[in-house]
C-alpha cells in the first residue's frame, strides 16, 4: 500500500497524493490524517497540503493481525466504515473519525494508535512484567477496580496493564513512557524501521502513550459534553 524509500525519506502513501516527506513537524504542531491527534515530533507530511501521518499511523500495514483479536486479520480502513458516525474504537472506548484497523466480520475497530500499544512491558513501578489486557479478567460484575499507579477506578472493560500474578496494574496511560521498557510491541514493527535505530522506536513508544492521553483526555471532554447534554434534556 506504501513504498518507502530509505535513502530521501519520503514515502508514497495511498491516502495521499503527494509523497510524504519525513521530517520534524513544523508549528503549529498539525493533526494527523490517520488519527486527529497532534503530531508532536517528526511524522511524515507534505507541506504543500499541509497533509500529515504519524509515523506509527503512515506505516500501519494494509492488513494484520493483532494480540486482541487473534480469530481474524484486521483490515486497515481510511474512512470510518458506518456510514451514519464514527465508530467506537474497542481498545480506548472513544469515539474515531479517521482511519481504522477493522474486523468487518465481528465489527471490531481499533484506533491505529491504540493498535500499537505495547503489549508486554516492563515498568519501574513492579518487579514483573505486565502485560496489555484486552477483555475484562474478572468476573462481568466486579466493581470497584482501581489502578495501582493513580489510585483512580479503573474501567476493566477497557485495555489496562496489568501483572496476573500480583494483580497489579492500572491506566496505560499512568505506566509512564520514560519508565517503559517495551519487551513486545502491540504491533508487529515493519522492518524498515529498524534503519531509525532503537532510539527512534524508543521514541515511538513515547509518541504512543502521549497519543493514548491524548485520546483519553478527548474520551473525557465527550463525557462531560453528553452529561450536559443529558442534563439540559432534563431541564
Ligand atoms: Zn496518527
Ligand atoms: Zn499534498
Ligand atoms: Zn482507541
Ligand atoms: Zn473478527
Ligand atoms: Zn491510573
Ligand atoms: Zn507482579
Amino acid at each position: 500500500m506504501e513504498s518507502i524509500n530509505n535513502e530521501d525519506k519520503t514515502m508514497i502513501h495511498i491516502s495521499h497524493l503527494h509523497p510524504l516527506k519525513l521530517i520534524e513537524s513544523p508549528e503549529p504542531k498539525p493533526m494527523c490524517h490517520a488519527c486527529n491527534m497532534l503530531c508532536s515530533n517528526q511524522s511524515y507530511g507534505c507541506i504543500q497540503c499541509y497533509y500529515f501521518l504519524h509515523i506509527t499511523c503512515a506505516t500501519t500495514k494494509r492488513t494484520m493481525d493483532h494480540p486482541s483479536h487473534p480469530a481474524h486479520t484486521l483490515k486497515l480502513e481510511l474512512t470510518p466504515p458506518y456510514h451514519n458516525g464514527p465508530y467506537g474504537c474497542d481498545g480506548c472506548g472513544v469515539d474515531g473519525t479517521s482511519f481504522c484497523l477493522r474486523c468487518g466480520e465481528c465489527s471490531y475497530d481499533l484506533h491505529l494508535p491504540c493498535a500499537a500499544i505495547p503489549h508486554q512491558v516492563k515498568h519501574s513501578s513492579h518487579p514483573h512484567q505486565l502485560t496489555l489486557v484486552y477483555e475484562n479478567p474478572y468476573s462481568p460484575d466486579t466493581e470497584g477496580a482501581f489502578c495501582n499507579l493513580c489510585m483512580k477506578d479503573l474501567d476493566v472493560n477497557k485495555w489496562f496493564y496489568l501483572c496476573t500474578s500480583c494483580d497489579f496494574g492500572g491506566h496505560v496511560e499512568c505506566f509512564s513512557p520514560e519508565k517503559l521498557e517495551v519487551l513486545s510491541p502491540g504491533l508487529q514493527e515493519p522492518h524498515h524501521m529498524e534503519s531509525y535505530g532503537a532510539a527512534q522506536v524508543g521514541n515511538q513508544t513515547n509518541n504512543l502513550l502521549e497519543l493514548q492521553l491524548q485520546l483519553r483526555r478527548a474520551g473525557q471532554a465527550n463525557a462531560i459534553i453528553n452529561a450536559g447534554h443529558s442534563l439540559s434534556s432534563l431541564a
